[in-house]
């Protein structure tokens, strides 16, 4: 076991009871039940990316109390050449994260096609066979099939199922069984509270990453210029329909026919994706849906623990695993520090500084948690 396994087993071990598979709770129908659950404080499990099995160990190693990670194919939503997990290396870093107490969740989050559903299902019993402890899953075909024939997985619902509402997550609680809900990165601080308070379920949310603003599993820019997209494909923007082109006014990205952005000679480049491109709208050419850069929470850790939040998602599946390994161990650091004195907790300058190297376009935003004009 390595040192920074160690200080992760001292600090911020999954409680294993929290991952036995309970049978779905019944619905709330008592307020003042409701308004009782999910605000206790509690220490958030620590749920990082590895998109190979070079990230998985690593963030494992950096403290990670969870990690996930997918097949290489459709059924995942970063289905990127070069990223994902093959059967043997499943099995390799299942055993590697079990071995030091850490959980492995397994995306199968994209939507069934209908032309070849038994895809899905088939990762499903993979994920089964090769021991992972929890499915992200948003399609309810996928959902129903794990509930039915994989019983003792948990079922966690995954960001792209795009629900929003403590009545969307009780639906998916009840009907499947979920015993988590990851939150679309589109709800204030307060809408968070609100919905733990009033849901049996679990609730993740992303502390770090790159924004996908246009709700979750909901947004179709990809898949109208390239016909392929995340929530199908597992694919937004996908490499084969990138063109870089050399013009008199710079490099130009496009995605197929469409202009992302061009960029002066000297200028940074970011990867062509639409959500984040420049475009000229009445007369000013700017980020017109998003600016390049990243979430980060930090200064909202002790509200979020406070409304007894279960676990805080690293994104970044399709970032290096150096990327995975910093940003592992400063939110290793932050979780620690906030749990044992929330009330005294403030920001590091060194967390801030390490995460900048990591964020895009070097810059960070609370996102939606913060909507000062509410
Ligand atoms: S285009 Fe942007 S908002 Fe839409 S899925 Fe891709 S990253 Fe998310």
């Amino acid at each position: 076991m390595s040192a920074g396994t160690a200080g992760r087993a001292a600090t911020g071990a999954p409680d294993e009871t929290r991952f036995t598979r309970a049978p779905a709770a019944p619905a709330f129908e008592d307020a003042e039940m409701t308004e009782s659950r999910g605000v206790a404080p509690r220490k958030p499990d620590l749920v990082c990316p590895a998109g190979s099995l070079r990230a998985l160990k690593l963030a494992v190693d950096a403290g990670a109390n969870a990690v996930y990670m997918g097949l290489k194919d459709a059924t995942n939503a970063r289905n990127f050449a070069g990223l994902n997990f093959d059967l043997a290396q499943a099995r390799e870093g299942i055993a590697y994260a079990h071995a030091r107490g850490a959980q492995v969740l397994m995306a199968l989050n994209t939507f069934a096609d209908a032309r070849e559903p038994a895809r899905w299902r088939h990762a499903v019993d993979v994920a089964a066979e090769l021991g992972a402890d929890a499915l992200i899953c948003a399609d309810t075909s996928v959902l129903a099939y794990a509930r039915d024939h994989q019983p003792q997985l948990r079922l966690h619902l995954s960001v792209q199922a795009s629900a929003t509402t403590y009545e969307a997550i009780e639906l998916y609680r009840e009907r499947y069984g979920i015993q988590r809900a990851v939150l679309p990165r589109v709800l204030t601080l307060s809408q968070v509270g609100h919905v733990c308070r009033h849901t049996g379920a679990e609730i993740e949310v992303f502390g770090f990453g790159s924004l996908c603003v246009m709700v979750e599993g909901r947004c179709a820019l990809s898949s109208y210029v390239t016909g392929q997209s995340p929530n199908t494909a597992g694919v937004c923007s996908p490499p084969s329909a990138v063109r870089w082109e050399d013009g008199s006014d710079g490099v130009r990205a496009r995605l197929n026919e469409v202009l992302i952005d061009c960029y002066a000679p000297d200028e940074p480049r970011g990867y062509p994706t639409l959500c984040k491109g420049r475009f000229h709208v009445e007369g000013v050419r700017d980020y017109a849906l998003e600016e390049p850069t990243s979430l980060n929470t930090l200064a909202v850790l002790p509200q979020l623990m406070e409304f007894g939040i279960a676990a805080i998602k690293i994104e970044g599946r399709q970032r290096s695993p150096a990327y995975v390994e910093q940003v592992t161990r400063v939110w290793r650091a932050a979780i620690d520090h906030c749990a044992a004195q929330p009330a005294r907790f403030t920001v590091q300058p060194q967390w801030v500084a390490a995460l900048g190297r990591w964020s895009e376009g070097q810059q960070h935003t609370l996102g939606a948690y913060n909507r000062p004009w509410r």
